[in-house]
């Protein structure tokens, strides 16, 4: 495969959800070169006053195969993450949590006036306010369950997801129309998650999305994942973008794993909103995400040195 192999396996942002980055960003998320750029632009790669749109980006290197851009690099390293742990994505794992928040006016902010992240599962134990910046610390237990889904009606539509849906890094203005994700037949966590919950009302089983983070690295990412009580009165999971991305980049146990299993490795959020900090000086389009970091607390040690390998 190459980039321009990745492009001809791209849906392509609609024009009026792109959102621009420099060239130079452009080259260090494909890892390429400026001529290698250039042919991504001949064979019809979106450029526009020397800029390229996001996600067009991220999903050229995500199909590329090249194996060196930004997106494929934390996919690699999530599947090293899930092979090195076998199959432990269950057992209980304790990590101390470190999350932030910057204002955009950094020392010049006015203002004091933080909010706590609201993350059900962590105990947060420390605040600290400085001009610009807010960190909060604490501690948190993560912990998983095998499990498969019973209910025939939620196989087929899970199925059949797979079937016509893949994986694209999708702009947050695009991923909750349901319909423009259906004709698209591309989607982000969020967008397969709305598809995946409309599809199973349509079938009578009702669902739950829920939102939250995936721990790839020490760094966490946003995720989203379905929430439903099976026929066997079980609560399962479903998390189609992970099963999704299976097929490119983990193994066939981790596709079946996400079809009822809950995974070690994800942290829920109090509310899909809750990813942007409440802050005076936020505005309409200058909202505030959340950061977070986890280290591992292995049991009779202190945490270990923190890893620089982030999950996006
Ligand atoms: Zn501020």
């Amino acid at each position: 495969m190459s980039l321009v192999g990745g492009l001809r396996d791209v849906v392509p942002t609609p024009p009026e959800h792109r959102v621009w980055i420099s060239r130079a960003e452009a080259l260090d998320t494909l890892r390429c070169t400026p001529e290698e750029l250039a042919q991504l632009v001949a064979a019809g790669l979106v450029e526009e006053d020397g800029r390229h749109d996001y996600c067009d980006v991220w999903n050229v290197g995500l199909l590329s195969g090249t194996g060196r851009s930004s997106p494929e690099r934390i996919m690699i390293f999530f599947a090293r993450m899930l092979k090195s742990y076998g199959a432990d994505w269950v057992s209980a794992r304790a990590y101390e949590i470190v999350g932030w928040a910057q204002c955009p006016r950094a020392e010049h902010c006015p203002s004091s006036e933080w909010s706590a992240p609201v993350l059900p599962d962590v105990q947060w134990q420390h605040e600290e306010i400085q001009a610009g910046r807010a960190e909060w610390r604490g501690r948190v237990e993560l912990t998983g369950n095998t499990a498969t889904v019973r209910d025939p009606r939620v196989r087929e539509v899970w199925d059949d997801l797979l079937r016509r849906y893949r994986f694209h890094f999708t702009p947050m203005t695009l991923s909750s129309d349901v319909a423009g994700t259906r004709h698209r037949g591309v989607g982000d966590c969020d967008s397969l998650c709305q598809v995946l919950m409309s599809e199973l009302l349509d079938r009578g089983v009702a669902a739950e999305q829920e939102s939250g983070y995936i721990f790839g690295g020490a760094r966490l990412g946003l995720h989203s994942w379905v929430r439903l009580v099976d026929a066997d009165g079980e609560v399962k999971i479903l998390d189609p973008a992970m099963a999704l991305l299976s097929d490119l980049f983990f193994t066939p146990e981790y596709k079946a794993f996400c079809c009822g299993s809950g995974s070690n490795r994800v942290l829920r959020r109090a509310s899909r909103e809750g990813m942007f900090a409440a802050h005076p000086c936020v505005t309409e389009d200058g909202r505030i995400f959340y950061e977070f970091t986890l280290r591992s607390i292995r049991p009779g040690r202190a945490p270990g040195p923190r890893c620089s390998e982030g999950a996006g």
